[in-house]
């Protein structure tokens, strides 16, 4: 399975980061949770057919989690979808859907499975399929809103060929009853036991997708023994309060269900705008829970790398947020942090910046270097980002996009 998180937000997208949604690919099939505005743009970016998708799970009713839902729904009617599609949410999902396709006259050419989720349940497979199934559980936050569980049914064990053979196994036949568990008798009345040549059956791979929440016995459950936890951490440390309010987790929260469910991998995500440098959201979660990643968009997430690298190209390139020098802009904008908040990167051309820099403390040189930043700003990143183009065209390396905007660099959406 392949995780790729297309949107980190929360509430309200900034210039680098987009509302809530997380794509799962599973063999060659994708299942959205939430369905954050510029869901799709950003699966598109990510090297992820639309077309593929065969559920999406809502969380809860909050916009930021399912306000790219009826343009997702509209693009499949235009891509002449057949196969149906199964939407997934707390109850009410059902008549929103169907009140804005008629609204907007659309017939959808496919068939749509709604499965609602009553607010009383302790916990609902709520999607199920041969190879896997999905259960969600409620959550703890000011509305009802529901966790889920993505899990692949246990694989067969594997059959030790050479070993059957030499017991005396030859037909295809034979072989099916052995996978089936049964033994198979010989004709000279050997008897060959299912447990000798087929090993135990595999567990499958498993995905918790935990927000927005407080911290809940049910994350815990949801995410118990996962491959994957991907669980919001809205606020750092220094706002427990605030995440308690809200009801939000903080670093801690999530690193404290993903200890209690012993998870392989814990993906932080769901930011507060207020938070320019992830890492430091990382670095808390990480004194509670390791391994811990920063949900990076667009940077797809494997349970088997062995296997699964390359199966998801993203299409643009990626914000690097473990490089320094990742993007010259962005650091040049962080060098000015010093001189106040954030507001200030924005007044590009102000001399305010300037006086700032100086009354800072900053020696001369160091403004000037900072003011040739400034009035270079756009070209050279511009002619940089041209020239890397180029250098990609031979490679089979994202191609790289050009800033609209100081701001966008990114990305462009
Ligand atoms: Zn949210």
């Amino acid at each position: 399975m392949i995780v790729v998180p297309l949107g980190v937000a929360s509430a309200t997208p900034t210039a680098v980061r987009h509302l809530p949604s997380v794509a799962l690919w599973r063999e060659g099939s994708v299942f959205l949770f939430d369905c954050g505005e510029n869901a799709q743009m950003r699966m598109l970016q990510a090297g992820i057919k639309r077309s593929k998708i065969e559920a999406i799970f809502i969380s809860h009713f909050d916009v930021d989690h399912f306000s790219g839902l009826l343009g997702l729904v509209a693009t499949l009617q235009l891509q002449r979808r057949e196969k149906p599609l199964a939407i997934i949410g707390p109850e009410g999902l059902k008549e929103f859907v169907e009140y804005n396709l008629k609204f907007a006259d659309i017939q959808p050419t496919y068939e749509i499975n709604f499965h609602e989720i009553a607010d009383d349940i302790e916990s609902e497979v709520v999607h199920d399929a041969d190879e896997y199934y999905v259960e969600a559980r409620p959550l703890k936050h000011n509305k009802f809103c529901v966790g889920f569980r993505f899990q692949e049914k246990d694989k067969p064990g594997k059959v030790d060929a050479d070993k059957a053979q030499k017991m005396g196994i030859s037909e295809d036949a034979q072989y099916k009853e052995l996978k089936a568990g049964n033994d198979v008798t010989l004709e000279d009345g050997t008897v060959v036991r299912s447990t000798d040549i087929v090993g135990h059956p595999r567990p499958g791979d498993s995905f918790a997708y935990v927000t927005d929440t407080e911290y809940t016995p049910n994350a815990v459950k949801l995410a118990m023994n996962t491959n994957i936890l991907y669980h919001e951490a809205t606020f750092g440390k220094d706002l427990e309060d605030k995440a308690r309010e809200t009801g939000h987790s903080s670093t801690a929260d999530a690193a404290r269900v993903a200890t209690e469910a012993q998870t392989k991998l814990l993906v932080i995500g769901h930011f507060s705008a207020r938070y320019t440098n992830e890492h430091d959201l990382l670095k808390e979660a990480r004194e509670g829970f390791y391994p811990a990643w920063i949900a990076n968009e667009l940077r797809p997430i494997f349970t088997d790398p062995m296997h699964e690298r390359g199966i998801i190209t993203p299409k643009v390139e990626i914000k690097e947020l473990n490089k320094k020098s990742g993007n010259k802009n962005y650091k040049g904008r962080k060098n000015h942090k010093s001189g106040g908040s954030k507001k200030k990167f924005r007044s590009r051309k102000g001399s305010s910046n300037r006086g700032k820099s100086n009354s800072s403390g900053g020696s001369s040189k160091r403004s000037s270097k900072d003011k040739y930043k400034r009035k270079t700003y756009g070209s050279s990143t511009y002619s940089a980002n041209i020239k890397d183009s180029k250098e990609d065209s031979d490679s089979s390396s994202p191609r790289k996009i050009t800033p609209r905007s100081s701001y966008d660099d990114f990305d462009r959406f």
